[in-house]
């Protein structure tokens, strides 16, 4: 329906993309993400055939971070911020975005996500994990290697806390899961509904923020992606790469993004009514344009949306389950 009015307002051919795509090598001597490279830090990465967790060489903060902070004068008060910092590369090769990557390899990715959510949460300094993809010039990364950023830390990220604070009141007034009442009202309306399986849905919420926002969760409450089964997991994978490669899809060009995943703190709290899920915040509304944050959203706190959730949903729905550079090869 409007990808007529999209294709009218595109500042470069199609062509010109999928040349510029068709230039990214599979392996990259200089990229500190290939397998086999070294980083600055002097370490090398392993040869890895599938995905690779390393530490990050350059962590804003540390578990050894200093106790001795200067007090603040006045009303002011701080900690030290501490923690663990990794990277998650999803694939060897340099020039695969996530939504490419083969199901069994999503699958793969997401039981990583699964032992570092495990593995990290469990240590009693680390209150809570955030996992994050950024993806594309557009949010800041230049380099295209497919990978993810985990930060461990002694306190909750901002958002989870007002997600695990309004899930609670919600839960404690009506005895029902919050993010269950969205589900349930989305598949209602159906419009908004990107994909779905079983186990495992896609949706542009009513709320969202941003044009192409897309929330990706289990059907089922989970307080985090640890406790999915396997079945949940393939579906869940399913799903993610059917919400990927319509992005992808879009514009024809590989689609920005920041993507959290929102998972439960791991402070000991209770967070029984948390359900885990995943959002896309993708920071265009066309190819060559930015959603600017501005007077409503910085200066007052209210997102305007200049889009109908509707409409946005619709093209993605419209959009092919396969991938544009799997059909040019085809061709
Ligand atoms: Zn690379
Ligand atoms: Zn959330």
């Amino acid at each position: 329906m409007d990808s007529k009015a999209h294709r009218q307002d595109r500042p470069w051919s199609g062509s010109t993309v999928q040349h510029e795509v068709e230039l990214l090598p599979e392996y990259v001597p200089d990229c500190y993400l290939c397998p086999g490279n070294t980083r600055v830090s002097g370490r090398s990465n392993d040869q890895y055939t599938q995905t690779f967790v390393f530490d990050n060489d350059h962590p804003g903060f540390s578990l050894a971070a200093p106790d001795d902070l200067l007090s603040p004068t006045g009303i002011y008060k701080n900690r030290p911020a501490r923690g663990v910092a990794r990277v998650v590369c999803y694939s060897p090769k340099h020039n695969l975005t996530l939504g490419e990557l083969e199901p069994e390899a999503i699958e793969s990715l997401l039981r990583v996500w699964q032992e570092q959510y495990l593995e990290l949460g469990s240590r009693p300094e680390i209150a809570h994990v955030l996992i994050f993809e950024n993806k594309g010039e557009a949010v800041g990364v230049s380099n295209p290697h497919p990978h993810c950023q985990i930060y461990a830390n002694n306190f909750v990220f901002k958002t989870i806390e007002n997600e695990a604070r309004v899930s609670r009141r919600h839960f404690s007034e009506t005895g029902r899961v919050l993010f269950q009442d969205i589900i349930a009202a989305e598949e209602k309306d159906e419009r908004r509904i990107i994909a779905a399986n079983d186990s495992a849905i896609a949706f542009l919420p009513y709320f969202a923020r941003y044009a192409y926002e897309v929330f990706v969760a289990p059907r089922a409450t989970h307080q985090s992606i640890a406790t999915l089964s396997n079945a949940e997991v393939r579906d869940f994978a399913a799903v993610l790469k059917r919400v990927l490669v319509k992005f992808d899809n879009l514009w024809q060009m590989p689609f920005p993004y920041v993507m959290p995943l929102h998972q439960a703190p791991t402070d000991g709290g209770d967070y029984g009514a948390f359900h885990f899920h995943v959002e896309f915040h993708p920071p265009l509304r066309k190819p060559n344009l930015l959603k600017y944050l501005a007077g409503p959203e910085i200066g007052g706190g209210n997102f305007l949306s200049d889009t109908s959730p509707q409409e946005k949903a619709a093209e993605l729905r419209a959009q092919p389950a396969v991938h544009y550079k799997l059909r040019q090869e085809n061709k």
